[in-house]
């Protein structure tokens, strides 16, 4: 049984006190994260500006005068509970579904939209992968863009999508309205958790670069694609420095000679104490620095 939680949808855009019911309230860096949990619930994050979590995922809606943008659908059944979560809220159809990237955990599902008219929007980079590999539950954008930025407008709003380049696969873009100072930033930054054991298709020093970059936007608080619904921009920081650490102490013991089957001990003893905190630390690390140990070995 799915439980159904809206929290904060009569609140408005308030800075510091966004949606007080909101997690990211009591949020502070350096400090545990509880795992996702079961359901899905709706959180407002300005004026018709919402967060819809489904389970572990996440993504972003915007209900303009004109219609609706969705964002990732996630999987049919998350896009079918998205669907009469939107009709609670607007009478008005859909009109575009943005990709954040390719990866099937954010993106099946859309066909529920697709029937109601909606265009599809992805960077045209994810093409070659829905091409290569296809998920009969995807489905094709119809409308890519080229290059590092793209305006989409619809009714009064305009939502901006950014790529930034090769650094979780070649197509993510990150998402950002114009009139609340809140971007989607998925797979990049979750707050307070651990990369995927075997950093499944990151670029290392890319994913270096993408975090410093956004570290330089003026946002305070951004929308993961998992976890919590607002967080912190100090999280994309705890996160780069993660992976700058992780990649310096792997480094640092190749060079030295010691045995591949024993780096990923000898690293995780150097990074438990700065990094210990972050959810699923301890079953995690010795295989992110053996997908480290990969990246020296191979350049990949
Ligand atoms: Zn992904």
């Amino acid at each position: 049984m799915r439980t159904f939680v809206v929290l904060g949808t009569l609140a408005i855009l308030c800075g510091s006190t966004l949606c007080g019911a909101a997690p990211a309230g009591a949020e502070t860096p350096r400090s545990a994260l509880p795992a996702p949990a079961e359901g899905h619930e709706v959180t407002q994050i300005g004026p018709g500006y919402y967060t819809f979590r489904y389970t572990g995922a996440r993504n972003v809606f915007l209900i303009t005068c004109d219609g609706v943008i969705v964002t990732d659908p996630i999987e049919p059944e998350a896009a079918a509970v998205l669907r009469e979560e939107i009709r609670k809220l607007t009478p008005l159809p859909v009109k575009y579904v943005i990709y954040s990237h390719q990866h099937w955990d954010h993106v099946r599902g859309g066909q529920i939209f697709a029937e109601e008219g909606a265009t599809f929007i992805s960077h045209r980079n994810c093409m070659a992968h829905f091409k290569d590999l296809p998920e009969p539950e995807i489905v094709m954008p119809t409308r890519t863009f080229s290059g590092d930025r793209y305006v989409l407008k619809l009714g009064e709003r305009k939502l901006e999508l950014r790529w930034l380049g090769v650094n979780h696969g070649d197509c993510l873009i990150v998402m950002a309205p114009d009139h609340v100072n809140v971007p989607f930033i998925v797979d990049l930054g979750t707050a307070g958790g651990m990369p995927l054991p075997f950093i499944a298709d990151y670029s290392l020093h890319n994913w270096v670069r993408s975090l410093r970059e956004l570290e330089g936007w003026s946002f305070e608080q951004y929308v993961g694609g998992h976890g919590i619904a607002l967080a912190p921009k100090s999280r994309l920081t705890e996160r780069r420095e993660y992976l700058e650490a992780l990649m310096t102490e792997t480094r640092r013991e190749l060079d030295a000679g010691t045995p591949l089957d024993q780096i990923p001990e000898v690293v995780a003893g150097r990074l438990r104490e700065r990094f210990a905190h972050l959810r699923g630390f301890n079953g995690i690390v010795r295989d992110n620095v053996r997908r480290t140990i990969t990246y020296y070995g191979m350049g990949w």
